[in-house]
């Protein structure tokens, strides 16, 4: 087990009760301040320490990190570094940071300087993400949707069971959480209707999901192995893949979603590491029938993170799902071993969501679409409300953490807001 794992370790940084922020979790993302540009930080308790800070003054001498690896305004240059070294980091901050080591504690000066208030921060995107791919890899939102719009006898297509699905999607939208929204505007055309009409989505929806990040450049033409796989992947976020129901089902005859997905991905400010995230390994749902050699995986290659999403008007919040990732069909070593077996290299930075996270109960389905069933049944709000799909105002937050043996580690906020569309001629 990594040290940095030890369910026992204490930090002198205080960490308030239910923190997403142990020192057991110690997640890197990008901040800036009123005085700093955005530079690279780690997560502890209502705290960010600053790296740069840390590698100027000689707290990773001996670790052999490039200079300046901190001071840029995304991590890709650092999680390119490979698991072995980014891992090698995170067990040298734990250390720093556990109760009983000086090093950082008793310099107050330089305590002051490292420990920046997490008010006084401002998250940014972590990585340049070169590329984005979204997998469609839960069973139960799949049959959800399959049995909503095909046929509720033969929910699954006959490729379901056989592939990790996903399609290639944009990466040039995704933002941080925090960023508002405009509602989109497209075509739609209703069922009844003759031809297809343009305006603002009526049918405004989330997608809970999750996604992890790749470390590596891979080589084009050489397909990345399945027992090779976690090698590649330096953490995961949550991510919101807002999505256009009325625009999605009048385009996506034949080549899958477009501009009902494009117009914004959200995803939350932290990248908690596979390292951190080791102890909550699952095994996931059987797969029967057997998957072809290439996908086949042994041990458990799942994770038990909680999640949840309320919706939250001026007045009112409230929990509308939730779920866990361990209910994933396929798992992430699976779709990377897929993604890359024709040969198709990855990138560093690359960003790859797991597609809507629904679970077996109504209450832990991952999308309005399957909450409200398609509009059929408004879901209740705490102010007294109701909702089928999201309205101008509302803000979607999603919230993931794994807990085990006393310690929880979690993700922070991946929140957005939907503001009115955008007015202009179109
Ligand atoms: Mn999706």
């Amino acid at each position: 087990m990594n040290k940095a794992n030890d369910p026992n370790l204490k930090s002198w940084v205080e960490v308030p009760t239910h923190s997403d922020f142990p020192i057991q979790n110690l997640p890197f993302g990008i901040f800036q301040t009123q005085y700093l540009s955005a530079v690279a930080g780690v997560a502890i308790g209502k705290h960010v320490l600053d790296l740069v800070y840390l590698h100027e003054n000689g707290y990773f001498d001996g670790l052999g990190l490039p200079t300046g690896i901190f001071n840029q305004p995304y991590l890709n240059s650092f999680i390119g570094l490979g698991r072995k070294k980014t891992g090698e980091v995170r067990e040298r901050i734990s250390e720093i940071l556990r109760h009983d080591n000086d090093e950082l504690k008793n310099n107050v000066a330089a305590r002051e300087i490292a420990l920046i208030p997490m008010e006084e921060a401002q998250m940014r995107m972590p990585i340049l993400v070169p590329n984005y791919t979204d997998f469609y890899s839960s069973i139960e939102h799949a049959t959800n949707v399959g049995t909503m719009f095909r046929d509720p006898k033969n929910a699954l297509l006959p490729n379901w069971k056989h592939i990790p699905i996903g399609y290639h999607g944009r990466a040039s939208s995704i933002v941080i959480s925090g960023t508002e929204l405009h509602r989109p505007k497209g075509q739609t055309k209703a069922p009844d209707a003759e031809l297809p009409s343009f305006g603002p989505s009526k049918k405004l929806d989330f997608e809970l999901e999750m996604a992890f990040v790749t470390c590596t450049n891979s080589v084009l033409g050489q397909p990345i192995s399945i027992s090779d796989a976690e090698d590649h992947i330096f953490g995961m976020v949550l991510f919101n893949d807002w999505s256009a129901r009325d625009i999605q089902t009048w385009e996506y005859v034949p080549l899958g979603p477009f501009l009902a997905k494009n117009f914004g991905s959200t995803i939350s400010p932290w990248i908690v590491t596979m390292d951190a995230l080791e102890p909550f390994r699952v095994e996931g749902p059987e797969q029967n029938p057997k998957v072809m050699p290439y996908l086949e995986t042994s041990g458990p290659k799942n994770f038990d993170i909680n999640l949840e999403v309320s919706l939250n008007t001026e007045s009112s919040e409230t929990i509308i799902s939730t779920s866990n990732f361990k209910y994933m069909y396929w798992n992430m070593c699976q779709q990377l071993a897929h993604h890359t077996v024709n040969g198709c290299s990855i990138q560093v930075g690359d960003m790859y969501a797991s597609g809507t996270i629904s679970g077996h109960e109504k209450d832990s389905y991952g999308s309005m679409l399957e909450l409200s069933w398609n509009g059929k049944n408004p879901i209740k709000l705490s102010d007294g409300t109701e909702r089928t799909f999201i309205e101008d105002g509302d803000t979607i937050v999603m919230r993931g953490y794994a807990e085990k043996n006393g310690v929880r580690i979690g993700f922070g906020d991946c929140s957005g807001k939907i503001l009115p569309p955008v007015s202009g001629p179109c």
